[in-house]
């Protein structure tokens, strides 16, 4: 396999996260039965979609070339010579690493994994929240996940502008969609899959004996899960 083949094969395998669907989504019906607020808010999302598509279709370039650039240096300096077979294989490991990395430092967008059809989706928990929320304070509307590329098109649940596509929440950590006097979900037909299949029952940062409601006292700690995400940054795929 020649130099230009090897580059072509590895640019296509390793483009990070492509979005192309995203500059296909010119959302403009829905908009019309939108409030002036909403269909600006929406405008701009559009609008950091587009920014972020941008960003991260350069966050991937750069990859490539920086994956290649290691793998051949390794190689090089290791051996002595260049084989590109065996520079294939560690041009791929590199890769991965990187990813991996920048995934962790949160660089780039980041998407619900796996993705479901949330309209069809059936591992629905089944909790009994009406008789329990005075003492959760729906704190499971405090957690951090990302939404899946159903819920960013379809421009009802709302993301965080800054950490692309984790839920937005508010100043006091709340989910924006929670209804704060209510303690009840806003956008409860169209809510994610993960609020849809996450069970708190075993729990213990939520609930210490969930049988016999016994909440983590923790919960009522303002800056509950924050401090917890702090020590434990795979909290962040708990919920997914
Ligand atoms: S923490 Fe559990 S009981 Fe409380 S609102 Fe969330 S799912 Fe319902
Ligand atoms: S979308 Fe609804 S159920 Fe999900 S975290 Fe927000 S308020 Fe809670």
């Amino acid at each position: 396999m020649g130099f230009f083949n090897l580059w072509e094969r590895f640019k296509s395998e390793h483009t990070i996260i492509t979005m192309n669907e995203s500059l296909q989504t010119q959302v403009s019906a829905t908009n019309g039965k939108m409030s002036n607020g909403l269909a600006d808010r929406h405008e701009v999302a559009e609008g950091l979609r587009y920014a972020h598509f941008r960003a991260d279709a350069n966050t991937g370039k750069l990859l490539e070339v920086a994956s290649f650039l290691y793998a051949a240096i390794d190689l090089l300096n290791q051996k002595g010579l260049l084989d590109l077979a065996e520079l294939d294989e560690r041009k791929k490991q590199a890769a991965t690493n990187i990813v991996e990395k920048f995934t962790e430092r949160g660089m780039g967008v980041v998407y619900q994994k796996p993705e479901y059809d949330k309209y069809k989706f059936e591992g629905e928990a089944k909790i009994d929240c009406e008789n329990r929320i005075h003492l959760c304070h729906a704190a499971c509307c405090k957690l951090r996940f990302a939404l899946s590329k159903q819920d960013v098109e379809e421009g009802i649940v709302r993301w965080n502008f800054s950490a692309p596509y984790l839920i937005a929440r508010g100043e006091d950590g709340y989910c924006q969609h929670l209804n704060r006097e209510e303690k009840c979900c806003s956008i409860h037909a169209h809510r994610p899959v993960p609020c849809r299949a996450f069970d708190c029952r075993n729990d213990k940062r939520i609930w210490l004996d969930f049988e016999n409601n016994m909440v983590n006292p923790q919960i009522n700690d303002p800056s509950w899960p924050a401090n917890l995400e702090q020590k434990d940054t795979a909290l962040a795929e708990e919920k997914n």
